[in-house]
């Protein structure tokens, strides 16, 4: 059986953020219950006994050990990586010297982000030492990682500072998910959101803010990405089961809100962890 489960729905910075007197930070220091872990997506294939994660994140910890609760009897095997923004890689500082450890984890990423990690440290150091294997993955070419499980990057527009952005495609014997924590804009992607929606029975999208009202004193155009009203529109009345992810602190999608209502009433959900399908 293969199966796929939200390990975290937040954006890179986390519920509650560093600095952040918000009133909803503020409730989640306080409560750790309400605290909300950076966006990841484990991968189990229970018949060989092996799990992966797209993004190693800050919370990565926390996550290995959900991962692990959800599927006891098997391994992490992998990691893929989306990009080089602080919440989706920065977790591989966990499989170093200091900390696990690991021997040769596989760790799957396009060219550019290899070549970001191998020109820095202390990532150049993981792969030196090897703690893991970077295995250069190009947009658009499948990875099989099992013999009924295959994974694709799938490039997407973003600030692409160091590296270039994925997405990805998880096809396993009988569903599919598709995976899109960050995006700028869905006009400037050169696939079709509605011809992908039609295509998977699974979509985890970039929530990341409701409305412009929500980061008042900061440019949206230096941190851009699709409104979650705008991604919303565009995914009613798929035949797919679509939710928001990638939320960013300020976000009323974490709440019991009229935005959460509205998103709702349009058919498209707000993903948390714990989220879980069968790809089979
Ligand atoms: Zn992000
Ligand atoms: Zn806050
Ligand atoms: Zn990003």
């Amino acid at each position: 059986m293969i199966e796929a489960i939200v390990l975290g729905a937040a954006q890179d910075a986390g519920l509650p953020q560093a600095g952040c007197g918000c009133d909803r930070c503020r409730a989640a220091q306080a409560d750790p219950t309400r605290r909300q872990y950076v966006v990841c997506l484990g991968i189990i294939d229970h018949a060989i006994g092996s799990t992966w994660m797209i993004d190693a994140t800050p919370d990565f910890r926390e996550q290995l050990v959900l991962l692990q609760q959800a599927a006891p009897e098997c391994k992490l095997a992998g990691i893929l990586l989306t990009h080089a923004h602080m919440g989706h890689y920065t977790g591989l500082i966990h499989l170093g010297r200091e900390a696990w450890n690991t021997q040769r984890l596989p760790v799957y990423a396009t060219p550019r982000m290899c070549a970001f990690l191998m020109r820095n440290q202390p990532w150049q150091q993981l792969a030196k030492f090897g703690n893991i294997a970077l295995r250069l993955s190009p947009p658009n070419r499948p990875i099989a990682l099992s013999p009924s499980l295959t994974v694709t990057p799938i490039a997407v527009p973003h600030r692409d500072e160091w590296s270039d952005t994925m997405a990805f495609r998880v096809d396993g014997p009988a569903r599919s998910l598709f995976f899109c924590p960050d995006i700028d804009d869905w006009d400037r992607w050169d696939h079709s959101l509605p011809d992908m929606l039609a295509d998977v029975d699974v979509a985890l999208l970039d929530g990341a803010f409701f409305s412009q009202a929500e980061i008042p004193g900061r440019d949206i155009s230096e941190i851009p990405h699709p409104l979650a009203t705008d991604t919303t529109e565009r995914a009613a009345g798929a035949d797919c089961d679509v939710r928001l992810i990638h939320l960013n602190h300020t976000n009323p999608l974490w709440d019991d809100s009229m935005e959460r209502a509205w998103v709702t009433e349009r058919g498209v959900g707000v993903g948390a962890t714990g989220d879980r399908w069968q790809l089979s």
